[in-house]
C-alpha cells in the first residue's frame, strides 16, 4: 500500500470520508486508552468507524497497526484503504474536486426507524443530502474539537470569521459537518430515552436530511452565549451576520416561518456560493 502524509497547505488538512469509515489525519484524535495514545501519537492516519466512533487501525510509518480486534473484517475497509491510496491526488492545487458518497444505504436505515422518506420529503420539502468524500479542517469549534467543512465553506468561514473580528465581533463555530451516522446516533439515543420518532422529528431533521451532512452548513455562536438558542438573535454577532454573511456567500437556512416546518434557527448558516466581485 502506498500511503502519503497528510497534506498541509497552510492550516488545511483533510478528512477522507467513506461510507462506513472516516480516515482522520494524525494528531487530531484523542486516545481513549494509554495503549492507543502511544500509537496515535505516531499515526499518520487513523481509521475510525463512523457508526460508533471507535478507532479501527492506525497508519504508522512502518504500516498498519490494529486498534480493535478483528478490525480487518470491518465492512467498508477496502473502500477506506482505497481512499488512502488515491489521496491526495484530488487535493492538488486547482483540482480540489469534491465528490459525493452514495445515498442508497440510507433508505433502509430510514425504514428501520419507521420513517417514510417520500411522506417526509413531501411534508418538509427537504431532500436527502449526500456526504462529501473528503472534508477540510476549518480550525476548531468552541469546544476545541476539529471543525470539518466542505473546502469551499471552510475557506468562506475563515473569511467570515476574520471579517467579523476586524469589526470587533467574535464568531464561534458550534458545529460543522455531521455524518448520517451521527444523526442516526441522535435518534438512537433519544429513542433509548423513551422519545418516539415523530417527537424527535419535531426537533431534529431525519438522518440524511440535515444540511450539516454536506459540510456546507455550520452553527455559529458568540462567546458566553448558550449554543443553538433563539436568544442568539439578540447578540451583536447575529446583527453582524445579518448585515455581512450574505456578502461571504452564507445564508440563514431556517428563518421564522420557513416552509420546511423547522424551528427558527438564527445560529444555522449555509454556504451557497462564493461572494461575487465587489
Ligand atoms: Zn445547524
Amino acid at each position: 500500500m502506498h500511503v502519503t502524509q497528510p497534506t498541509m497547505r497552510g492550516r488545511t488538512t483533510s478528512l477522507l470520508n467513506t461510507a462506513d469509515i472516516e480516515v482522520w489525519p494524525g494528531g487530531l484524535l484523542r486516545a481513549r486508552a494509554n495503549h492507543d495514545a502511544r500509537i496515535l501519537a505516531r499515526a499518520q492516519w487513523v481509521l475510525r468507524r463512523k457508526r460508533d466512533g471507535r478507532y479501527l487501525a492506525a497508519v504508522l510509518p512502518e504500516g498498519l497497526m490494529p486498534l480493535l480486534p478483528r478490525w480487518n473484517r470491518e465492512s467498508g475497509l477496502d473502500e477506506a484503504l482505497d481512499a488512502l491510496d488515491v489521496h491526495p491526488g484530488h487535493l492538488r492545487p486547482g483540482i480540489e474536486r469534491v465528490g459525493e458518497l452514495p445515498l442508497h444505504r440510507l433508505q433502509e436505515r430510514l425504514e428501520a426507524l419507521g420513517i417514510d422518506a417520500d411522506a417526509y420529503e413531501a411534508r418538509t420539502g427537504l431532500r436527502l443530502v449526500a456526504e462529501p468524500d473528503w472534508l477540510s479542517l476549518a480550525g476548531r469549534d468552541r469546544y476545541r474539537r476539529p471543525l470539518w467543512l466542505h473546502v469551499d465553506a471552510a475557506r468562506a468561514w475563515a473569511g467570515l470569521r476574520d471579517a467579523a473580528a476586524r469589526d470587533g465581533v467574535v464568531l464561534e463555530a458550534i458545529s460543522g459537518y455531521r455524518s448520517h451516522d451521527y444523526q442516526l446516533g441522535i435518534f438512537e439515543r433519544k429513542r433509548a430515552r423513551g422519545l418516539d420518532v415523530p417527537a424527535i422529528l419535531e426537533v431534529n431533521a431525519a438522518p440524511g436530511y440535515s444540511e450539516h451532512h454536506s459540510g456546507l452548513a455550520l452553527d455559529i455562536g458568540a462567546p458566553g452565549e448558550p449554543p443553538a438558542e433563539e436568544s442568539f438573535e439578540a447578540t451583536p454577532a447575529f446583527a453582524w451576520l445579518q448585515a455581512h454573511a450574505g456578502g461571504h456567500g452564507f445564508g440563514m437556512s431556517y428563518p421564522r416561518g420557513n416552509p420546511h416546518g423547522i424551528v427558527y434557527e438564527p445560529w444555522h448558516w449555509r454556504f451557497h456560493s462564493p461572494a461575487g466581485p465587489d
